[in-house]
């Protein structure tokens, strides 16, 4: 089974690389199981016993069949069992296997639709490629015969909380792979129905797939088998899905946490990460401090350019004496391209001209700072082009000076 290929191994390295890598490559065993998980496999198992006993046309009850899936249940229910939710109690997720039980129940009531062929039945194919084939592993939940179409129905359980679409259902690789392992046993299975029941929605989706959609469907997973053996790198990949991750405890996103949760008040202050953190978070807060201060600063410093510059007009005094320092009131008048906002025109005008004589790319934009600097640069001819694009702003500026 080492090198076979399966739907769960290419969905974990779709969903993150690092725990494809934990699970399918380093084969970290590990011993968490969800409730979800364990729900669906009860929910299957309670299924398929009750399938075999319809293969056979015995028809229980739905008594029987809810305490089939009590049994299995009590049975294998342990205290590794991980709830994720824990607003949610194990007795709630037992209720909900067993609605969606007695919901499937009522809606195939007689049984009587199609004829079991196989329950829970693992299948080896292999895709080929080439010169290369792909060993692929799956377990069809259940294959019936409909006798009144004279096709098969490959049947797959859901107890997922999210609902496929009939869209979803059209691009889904797994059942209609299965159809193509039967059709070398079965060539009727060349055209066969595909059912996934959502068994908390008590609904079911169904598609067909015509052979040249299994052809393609074929070389859609070969490709995704490709990328997982070229695969070198398998990053982490935070998700919603990381709380159902069997490896948290030696993740690195999550394994320094997950270990803080189990340290008591001591070990955790004395913890060497949880200081570092401590450090760089008391910093990180007073850079936050003095960076407002400096904003309160610069707000200060504004108005007493304003008051500078009221001043040195009042008094006539462009250089303002202190104890150590002068303040020195610079007003002038300065050519400036225009902004696009204030003369649209001009600043188009001057964008056209610099296009037409070859000059755009020496400023790169119409921008004030590189045409300053290339106004020095370019012959005078250019100079008195550009100037008629230009308008005149006015310059006020306070700059504090060291007394000579
Ligand atoms: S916890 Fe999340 S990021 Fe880490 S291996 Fe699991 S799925 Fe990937």
């Amino acid at each position: 089974m080492a090198n076979f290929f399966s739907f769960s191994r290419v969905n974990s390295f779709e969903n993150c690389r690092l725990q494809y890598k934990y699970k399918y490559i380093d084969k970290v065993k590990s011993e968490v199981e969800t409730i979800e998980a364990f729900l669906g496999n009860q929910v299957h198992e309670a299924l398929k016993e009750f399938y075999d006993l319809v293969k056979n046309r015995v028809i229980k009850p739905k008594e029987w069949l809810i305490s089939k899936y009590e049994e299995l249940w009590k049975k294998n229910y342990h205290e590794g069992i991980k709830i994720v939710r824990n607003e949610y109690s194990p007795e709630d997720y037992y209720e909900k296997g067993k609605q969606c039980l007695l919901d499937y129940y009522e809606e195939f009531k007689n049984f009587d639709q199609t004829k079991v062929v196989k329950t829970e039945e693992p299948i080896y194919f292999r895709l080929q490629h080439e010169e290369r084939e792909y060993p692929f592993f799956g377990i069809l939940d259940r294959l019936d015969w409909n006798d009144k179409e004279k096709i098969f129905e490959i049947h797959d359980y859901k107890t997922s909380s999210t609902l496929m679409t009939q869209e979803e259902a059209e691009k889904d690789l797994q059942l209609p792979l299965y159809q193509l392992a039967l059709q070398s046993k079965w060539p009727e299975a060349k055209k066969a129905k595909l059912v996934w029941h959502y068994l908390l929605f008590n609904k079911h989706v169904q598609a067909y797939k015509t052979p040249e959609q299994l052809e393609y469907i074929q070389e859609e997973m070969i490709e995704k088998i490709k990328q997982i053996e070229s695969c070198q790198d398998f990053p982490p990949h935070k998700s919603a899905l990381c709380d159902w991750c069997d490896y948290q405890d030696i993740c690195p996103l999550w394994k320094h946490p997950k270990k803080m949760v189990a340290l008591d008040v001591n070990e955790y202050k004395n913890d060497p990460g949880v200081k570092l953190v401590k450090e760089y978070s008391r910093l990180e807060v007073e850079k936050n401090r003095l960076n407002k201060m400096i904003q309160d600063i610069e707000k200060e410093q504004e108005k007493i350019s304003q008051a500078a510059l009221d001043f040195a007009q009042r008094e006539n005094s462009w250089v303002i004496d202190g104890p150590e320092h002068q303040l020195v009131v610079t007003r002038k008048e300065e050519l400036c391209a225009p902004t696009r906002r204030e003369a649209k025109d001009k600043w188009e005008g001057l964008r056209q001209l610099l296009l037409k004589e070859n000059r755009y790319v020496d400023v790169s934009t119409v921008n004030h700072r590189m045409l300053n600097r290339m106004l020095k640069r370019w012959p005078q001819e250019m100079i008195e082009k550009v100037k008629k694009h230009l308008v005149r702003r006015k310059i006020q500026k306070v700059e504090l000076k060291n007394k000579s």
